[in-house]
């Protein structure tokens, strides 16, 4: 078999996350050349359009001289195949990302036993961490600058501008009628304060 130095890294990218430009530096220092490909997923309805995901994912890894971005549609075997790349790059986080990864692998092995599936592991401060989890954040007004790269967040805000979830809003409120510093009396405290008069 020959030997393949191109690595495609397919993904939805909805948006780029620090975890997945962990990814994409450690595996442009293993391959020759790493392309990042974003996947056209007709069924999924994406925050971000393939043009401004692509764009956001140039912009994030401009410093890195052997990384290329693109974006595809249909099976990403194939793909791999017009790029002559031979190894396809994933991430894995944790125990269902293992589950649903395994079985992706070998779904495209048996399309083309050729393509290889290469996983890193996540490093240890992005574990947590998914597009979606930065959505649900920006969703609710929180910060998701140490989330995603620096253009990227800003885009996430400006999405997020003035949405009616972002405003804090306490609701059913069940604090007591008569609050004091200690809390509710209840028959139990009352009757303890009583007994430790005695
Ligand atoms: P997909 O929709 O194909 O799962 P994603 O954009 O969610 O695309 O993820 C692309 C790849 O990056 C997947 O292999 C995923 O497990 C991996 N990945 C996502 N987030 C992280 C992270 N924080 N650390 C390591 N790998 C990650």
């Amino acid at each position: 078999m020959q030997k393949s130095a191109i690595a495609i890294y397919p993904g939805s990218f909805d948006p780029i996350t620090l975890g997945h430009l962990d990814i994409i530096e450690r595996g442009s220092q293993l391959f020759n050349r790493v392309i990042v490909a974003v996947l056209c997923n007709p069924s999924k309805q994406p925050l971000f359009t393939l043009e401004q995901r692509v764009a956001q994912i140039r912009a994030s890894t401009q410093y890195l001289v052997n990384v290329e971005v693109e974006s595809f549609k249909g099976l990403t075997v194939e793909y791999a195949k017009s790029r002559q790349a031979r190894v396809l790059l994933r991430g894995l986080r944790v125990l269902s990302d293992f589950e649903k990864e395994l079985q992706m692998a070998h779904t495209n092995n048996t399309l083309n036993p050729e393509i290889e599936t290469v996983f890193l592991a996540t490093s240890n401060e992005y574990s947590f961490l998914s597009s979606s989890v930065v959505k649900e954040v920006a969703r609710f007004g929180g910060a998701v600058d140490h989330l995603v790269p620096e253009n990227v967040a800003r885009e996430v805000y400006q999405c997020y501008k003035n949405h009616p979830e972002a405003t804090l809003t306490v609701m059913n409120s069940t604090r007591p009628q008569n609050p004091s510093p200690d809390g509710p009396e209840t028959s139990t405290s009352k009757k303890n304060s009583t007994d430790s008069k005695n």
